[in-house]
């Protein structure tokens, strides 16, 4: 079965009516591997977001992701890559609010950066982050 790597961003997580509506929301659609509140430094988050390294939002994105404690999951399910992205919705909230209501981006998100919520694109992103935030974690 896939997995992925979910990540709770840090409003959300000082949010404990969204956290506890998310947490319920996943562990009715997923296989919990693994799970725990995590403190992104800035060298992880630079690490974890290295593909947008040069965009606009590079700097604002990864000095949010080390403003706060971030939940991060493992998730497992068939097809849980898409399955996990269309429960987040669409990157920009305003998109979000508009297009499907009822996911997590529009429910919880409040900025195109503050979005509440992080899904692997892929396999490999899978992977590659994965190993970023849970190192110790043998994949089979
Ligand atoms: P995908 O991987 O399919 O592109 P995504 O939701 O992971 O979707 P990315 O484009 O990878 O989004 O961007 C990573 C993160 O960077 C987003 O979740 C968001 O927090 C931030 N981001 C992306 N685009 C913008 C933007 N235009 N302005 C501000 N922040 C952005
Ligand atoms: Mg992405």
């Amino acid at each position: 079965m896939e997995i992925t790597l979910a990540v709770l961003k840090p409003h959300v997580c000082r949010n404990t009516y969204a956290l506890q509506q998310i947490k319920a929301l996943i562990s009715s659609n997923f296989n919990i591997l693994e799970a725990k509140e995590v403190r992104i430094t800035k060298e992880l988050s630079e690490r974890f977001y290295a593909e947008h390294k040069g965009k606009f939002f590079y700097n604002r994105l990864t000095t949010f992701m080390h403003s706060g404690p971030c939940y991060a999951l493992i998730l497992q399910s068939e097809a849980c890559i898409q399955k996990w992205r269309h429960l987040m919705g669409p990157t920009k909230v305003f998109r979000a609010v508009y297009s499907e209501p009822d996911c997590i981006r529009a429910l919880y998100g409040l900025s195109d950066t503050r979005n509440a919520c992080h899904g692997s694109d892929s396999e490999a992103s899978a992977l590659r982050e994965i190993a970023i935030l849970f190192p110790e974690f043998k994949i089979n």
